[in-house]
């Protein structure tokens, strides 16, 4: 059982899909969950929801650091979005939006928290990165640009937190269950120029060889393992949850 009782945790995008489970996943071990999403309305749900803390704050802004605590225990860089094009169309704006809240955001609140984790001996940063951390596929640079940023973010901060008690890994989710599945359904259908069900069976789920999405609550479950007990001995990991895409 992970007992979180008495620690302070942050999750971003924790209005909607795995942050949302997150948020709960780790509210139910005890700690207190501040609900960071830019979505005023769903941070403020989610908050309710888990007794927590919103903080309303768009990551593509450098100046939402000033509104995090500096106490957090845990942090789970979770917030992010996608845009499906090939590359000699995809919009060099979307691709810098991209790598500043999937990339920056993630380094700039790894670098405001981890000094009080420092001082208490104790942080768990758990980045949520994608099986696109690990893999490529077309139509996604951006995404995947930035998730494996991510991998090498963590890991760098793995080899500097762990003689101070801090452990930083990542998840490798495939398709989970979410908004932000569901929209990239349509996206893909029009790039491919295929049928909403042949996007879910031919594109999808191809690589795995378990042929469901992930539901967001067993991301969660993996995130409050690493938060755990048994995940102490775990950093600088990158932890599939993919159905055995990664297998391959
Ligand atoms: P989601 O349901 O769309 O939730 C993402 C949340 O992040 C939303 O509430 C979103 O707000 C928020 N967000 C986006 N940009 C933000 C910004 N600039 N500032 C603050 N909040 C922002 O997506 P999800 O599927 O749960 O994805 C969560 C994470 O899991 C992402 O990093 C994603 O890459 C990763 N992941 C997802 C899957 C999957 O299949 N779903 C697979 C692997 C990895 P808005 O609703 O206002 O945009």
């Amino acid at each position: 059982m992970t007992d979180l009782a008495g620690r302070l945790a942050l999750v971003t995008g924790a209005g909607s899909g795995i942050g949302r489970a997150c948020a709960h996943q780790l509210a139910a071990a005890g700690a207190h969950v501040v609900v960071l999403d830019r979505d005023a309305g769903a941070a403020a749900e989610v908050a309710r929801e888990v007794a927590g803390t919103p903080v309303v704050a768009d990551l593509a802004s450098p100046d939402f650091v000033d509104l995090v605590p500096a106490e957090v225990d845990v942090l789970v860089n979770n917030a992010g979005f996608q845009h499906v094009a090939p590359i000699e169309e995809f919009p060099p704006e979307v691709f810098s939006t991209m790598l500043k809240v999937m990339v920056e955001a993630p380094f700039l609140l790894v670098r405001a928290v981890l000094p009080g984790m420092y001082r208490r001996g104790w942080g768990r940063i758990v980045n949520v990165s994608s099986v696109h951390g690990l893999r490529a596929s077309p139509y996604k640079s951006a995404y995947v640009t930035a998730k494996h940023a991510l991998e090498g973010l963590s890991k760098v901060v793995a080899l500097e937190g762990a003689e101070h008690g801090v452990t930083s890994n990542c998840v490798n989710p495939a398709y989970v269950r979410t908004p932000l599945v569901e929209d990239q359904i349509d996206d893909q259908a029009r790039t491919h120029g295929i049928g909403r069900n042949e996007v879910v069976e031919q594109i999808m789920l191809a690589p795995a060889v378990i042929k469901r999405l992930i539901e967001p609550e067993e991301v969660a479950e993996l995130v409050a393992y690493l938060c755990g007990p048994h995940g102490s001995f775990v950093t600088g990991s990158s932890l599939p949850i993919d159905g055995g895409w990664t297998a391959r």
